[in-house]
């Protein structure tokens, strides 16, 4: 059989028929230059949310089974209109469902983790001379319920897919030709990188930059599956993940990430004593909320102040089990702020050199940015920001960090794509 190249296309890249087009295009061209071809398919662009919406409309806190029974229908959308196309051109392409494709997760519905994919059913189509276009996003529990991957998650299908086929390469076709130092819709002066260590990718994608969903890039790493993401409208060699270890070259910092969809809860007074963490964190984590910052400080008296930062979208249920919690540690008040952003700043070549974070502070402070939290790894530095500075506080660190591409001063990268 001919190698394997496994091809996801995005929201964008599939937003109509005529970007559906576009994707067959592409598809008959890598079948052309003698690959097998696996296909998989986002829906279309704002699809998603219209689905999400819905449900939200429908009802106040709708079931998660029929949630990802509901959101998961906008692939089969586009994974059907492809394969309609590419047969009608007298390529035999079959759409699968995440079921149809053997992709098993676990139950926990709405943000569902792949733990198997039984390729064989797939290998079956490619043997018989067919392109197999699969939902992304989407897989079916033990039980046989459909459940969705989470914000994203067909970045997972696609890289699960081609570490369990063992793929030449994972192609992730966007509307940006390549991973940049930053989101080039926020940061104009944004460069390409023609690679990326999968170190940096990882900070990068989990601190934000949504090119690539965090779990694929994790996925990649745990299987090193060759991964490059380009664009679907501009041809070029895009930026490909690398595995080796070339710290000694890397610039001191490499990209800027940053994530507004952000939100801050406080519990001040709490009564100290040692397990203070656990009893506030202990119920959040049953109810799947993930944290992401941690900060306790001394209150007055013998008391503490317990800060963390939580995704938006989890604000309210947090709030709520919070005010649970103050009740039944006799904690004097509850605090939250739903409009901040963390900024966060990479690079494997932080590792060697200190003073990278006085350079972040002074750089916001003559901006005039408050910092309301702080966390450092080797390889990143975060703050938490009021969401109002987040477009500031990106492009001054970009500057002050020589990110910045002089030459392309005049270029929107994303405007011209299109
Ligand atoms: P798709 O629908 O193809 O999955 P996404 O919207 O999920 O596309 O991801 C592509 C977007 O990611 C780009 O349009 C860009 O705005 C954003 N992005 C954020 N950070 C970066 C970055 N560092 N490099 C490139 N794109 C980035
Ligand atoms: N359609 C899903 C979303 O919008 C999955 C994806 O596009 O990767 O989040
Ligand atoms: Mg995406």
């Amino acid at each position: 059989m001919a190698e394997l190249i496994v091809q996801k296309f995005g929201g964008t890249s599939v937003a109509n028929l005529e970007c559906l087009r576009n994707v067959m295009r592409i598809v008959i061209e890598t079948r052309r230059q003698g690959y097998d071809v696996v296909v998989v398919l986002s829906a279309m662009s704002g699809e998603t949310d219209r689905l999400i919406n819905l449900a939200k409309t429908a009802v106040n806190e709708p079931d998660a089974r029929e949630y990802d029974a509901l959101v998961s229908i906008g692939e089969q959308c586009s994974i059907a209109l492809l394969s309609m196309m590419l047969l009608d051109q007298g390529y035999p392409a079959k759409s699968m469902t995440g079921a149809q494709a053997g992709i098993i997760t676990d139950e926990i519905h709405k943000k569902a983790h792949i733990e198997e994919i039984q390729t064989e059913v797939i290998w079956q189509e490619l043997r018989s001379g067919r392109i197999p276009v699969i939902a992304g996003f989407q897989g079916i529990t033990p039980e046989g319920d459909i459940s969705t991957l989470g914000r994203g998650g067909s970045d997972t299908t696609a890289v699960a897919i081609a570490a369990a086929m063992q793929a030449k390469e994972c192609q992730i076709f966007t509307d940006v030709d390549g991973v940049y130092t930053s989101d080039p819709r926020v940061v104009p002066q944004a460069r390409r990188m023609a690679s990326i260590t999968l170190e940096e990718m990882l900070e990068m994608a989990s601190l934000g930059a949504k090119v690539l969903q965090n779990r694929s890039v994790i996925f990649a790493g745990k299987y090193k599956v060759p991964l490059r993401v380009l664009s679907s409208f501009t041809p070029g060699p895009g930026t490909l993940i690398t595995y080796e270890d070339i710290t000694m070259e890397k610039p001191l910092v490499s990209g800027i990430a940053f994530n507004r969809s952000e939100a801050r809860l406080t519990l001040f007074g709490v009564p100290a004593t040692a397990n203070v963490p656990s009893q506030i964190l202990g119920p959040l984590a049953e109810a799947n909320i993930d944290i992401d910052m941690i900060l306790q400080n001394s209150g007055e008296g013998n008391t503490v102040n317990f800060t963390f930062t939580v995704n938006r979208e989890d604000y309210q249920q947090a709030t709520n089990i919070l005010e649970r919690i103050a009740q039944k540690l006799s904690a004097k008040e509850v605090t939250g702020d739903n409009k901040i952003a963390k900024v966060s700043i990479i690079g494997v070549g932080m590792r060697s050199h200190a003073g990278v974070a006085n350079t972040v502070f002074s750089t916001l402070a003559q901006e005039g940015i408050a910092v309301h939290l702080i966390t450092t790894s080797e390889i990143k530095i975060s703050v938490v920001v009021d969401e109002k500075y987040l477009e500031l506080a990106a492009r001054s660190l970009h500057t002050v960090f020589g990110l910045d591409n002089e030459l392309r001063e005049e270029f929107d990268p994303v405007s011209t794509l299109i």
